[in-house]
Formats: C-alpha cells, sequence, structure tokens
C-alpha cells in the first residue's frame, strides 16, 4: 500500500514555519532541530523537508540528493553537538521508529540523535 503523508502533522508545521523550533541545522533537504522532550542532554531530530512518512518510505522514493543530504546532515549534526566519537565526543545513538510497533509518534520521517550521556544497551526485554 503506499504511504500517505498526513500535512496537519507536527513536523510538517514546523517545516512551514507555523510553529517554532530550536534549529540545530538546516540543508537543502534537511532540518535538524531540538526534540522538545529531550531524554539525553543531546537529543537532536533530524528529519528530510521532503513528504516522508518513515524510513523505508525515504529509502524508497527520496532522491539520491535527498538521501546524500540527509546522511551528511546527521553526520555534520553529531560533529556539532560534540557527540561523534571519531571527533573525541563519548558517542551516540540514532533512532527512527517506524509504525505501530516502534511507537512512532510523529508521522514524518526523523532520526532521533541521542548522547551526552551513557545509553544503556540498545533495548528492553518486553
Ligand atoms: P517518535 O515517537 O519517534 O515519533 O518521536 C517523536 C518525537 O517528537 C518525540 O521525541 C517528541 O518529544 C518530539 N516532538 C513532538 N513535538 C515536537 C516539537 N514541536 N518540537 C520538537 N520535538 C517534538
Amino acid at each position: 500500500m503506499p504511504y500517505a503523508y498526513d500535512d496537519e502533522n507536527i513536523f510538517a508545521k514546523i517545516l512551514r514555519g507555523d510553529i517554532p523550533n530550536k534549529t540545530v541545522l538546516e540543508t537543502e533537504h534537511s532540518l535538524a532541530f531540538e526534540d522538545i522532550y529531550a531524554q539525553a542532554p543531546v537529543h537532536v531530530l533530524v528529519i528530510p523537508k521532503g513528504k516522508y512518512v518513515c524510513y523505508d518510505h525515504f529509502a524508497l522514493e527520496a532522491s539520491d540528493a535527498e538521501i546524500v543530504d540527509f546522511t551528511r546532515a546527521i553526520g555534520e549534526v553529531c560533529r556539532k553537538m560534540g557527540v561523534q566519537p571519531g571527533e573525541g565526543g563519548n558517542g551516540f545513538r540514532a533512532i527512527s521508529n517506524a509504525g505501530e510497533d516502534a511507537v512512532q509518534e510523529v508521522p514524518h520521517l526523523h532520526v532521533h540523535i541521542l548522547g551526552g550521556r551513557p545509553l544503556g544497551r540498545m533495548l528492553q526485554k518486553a
């Protein structure tokens, strides 16, 4: 089934400038901003400007330019926030929730960049 994008989701409103955000980085195809309910000292969301619901939607339909821009934006955000382990930072976790089982709350692709403290193991047993 093709993905249906909801133009009224909160990140679409941020991209339209209807609601404010704390921007960390803006590129031609991507925007990164602080998560409003930060779960770690560093908690930044990186989103493509295009209308993609989740990661596999993006992987299937985004242009090469969008994919390169988004991927590099994630690296740039890690560098800016000082969590890139290759450059003296202590590391980060990149998470992208998709769909119901992953409890995706906002139906616009976003990658969480988390760091600034030990994050523990990736998942807890249900
Ligand atoms: P997810 O559960 O992966 O869909 O995560 C959605 C994230 O968006 C949560 O971590 C929220 O705290 C965050 N969020 C929701 N509204 C805003 C907003 N207006 N500005 C920044 N982050 C937001």
